[in-house]
């Protein structure tokens, strides 16, 4: 089952970290599918080649009304002829997202359930809002689970690691911090920037998956969150904009612009030893930076 094709991928060397004496490249799995963009292809596809073994007429999973979890699902689901539906938190908005009108044009159909129900049964109000539940598969918030983590480790399958001392990526549930920490090697570190305010069981949810022993190979960083989940400031939008002016890179202000800013400051604080090599994980996500005001950032914002 190949519903994507990984080509365009690349790594971008960024020259101007030598001076530091540090090699960075960072992968640009941003490039794959303009919607199904970065890890969510990765941790989607063990789950949707499972719901094709088994028969299923199609996925139903969850988020919120600016989620790249819900878009690039609904984007996967139309390529693999399933069908989605979204379990959306919180009231149905007066004008959609421009996410929700994507998943839509792409024939999910959506149940809005309140914060509350959100936070607290997800899984009940999806088996009650779907008739017929037993045909639908059920995929977990942000695709956190085995399958997501199996997913996310064959990121690792699409360039050479050997010279690698960190991987470094933006972390939400750990999923795919849990992937890269299962498909590398005994050499490297593997760096999860947080980018949840006090989100202090992410250690743990990530080697759930990955396995404890996999503990003295992961650092979280939490100082990275810019106020919290989706919460952003000035100084992260205008390092995203002069981030886009050095490298060409576009980021988005939930994950990755938060990702870069950290390695930034701790390439320039001197966390890394000297004579690292990072390989920094661009994970897409570009699509949410619609919900800024126009304008906001100096690079055109993706379909
Ligand atoms: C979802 C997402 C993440 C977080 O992935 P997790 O596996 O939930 O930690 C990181 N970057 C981008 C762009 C995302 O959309």
């Amino acid at each position: 089952m190949t519903v994507i094709n990984t080509a365009p991928v690349r790594t971008d060397r960024l020259s101007f970290y030598q001076k530091f004496h540090t090699t960075v490249d960072v992968l640009r799995l941003d490039l794959i599918h303009p919607v199904i963009s970065g890890n969510k292809w990765f941790k989607l596809q063990k789950y949707l080649a499972d719901a094709v073994t088994a028969g299923k007429k199609g996925i139903v999973t969850f988020g919120g009304a600016w989620s790249n979890h819900i878009v690039a699902t609904a984007a996967a689901c139309h390529l693999q002829g399933l069908q989605s539906v979204g379990i959306i938190r919180g009231e149905r908005p007066a004008t959609p997202s421009h996410t929700l009108k994507q998943a839509a044009a792409f024939g999910m159909q959506f149940h809005f359930i309140s914060r509350e129900e959100y936070k607290n049964s997800p899984m009940t109000a999806a088996l009650n809002l779907v008739s017929d539940a037993q045909h639908w598969y059920i995929v977990p918030e942000g695709g956190y689970g085995p399958k997501g983590m199996e997913g996310a480790a064959t990121i690792l399958d699409l360039l050479q690691t050997d010279n690698l001392t960190h991987i470094i990526c933006a972390a939400g549930t750990g999923t795919m911090a849990a992937g890269l920490l299962a498909g590398s090697r005994p050499q490297h570190q593997v760096v999860a920037i947080s980018v949840l305010k006090n989100n202090h069981g992410l250690a743990d949810a990530i080697t759930a998956l990955s396995g404890p022993q996999e503990r003295t190979r992961l650092q979280v960083q939490h100082e990275y969150h810019a106020g919290g989940y989706a919460k952003y400031d000035d100084a992260l939008l205008s390092f995203m904009n002069d981030w886009f002016r050095h490298t060409g890179i576009p980021s988005d202000f939930v994950y990755t612009g938060k990702l870069f800013r950290a390695v930034d400051d701790m390439i320039k604080t001197g966390w890394f030893p000297g004579n690292s090599h990072l390989l920094v994980i661009h994970s897409g996500g570009l699509q949410g930076n619609r919900s800024l005001p126009k304008g906001t950032l100096i690079f055109e914002p993706v379909e």
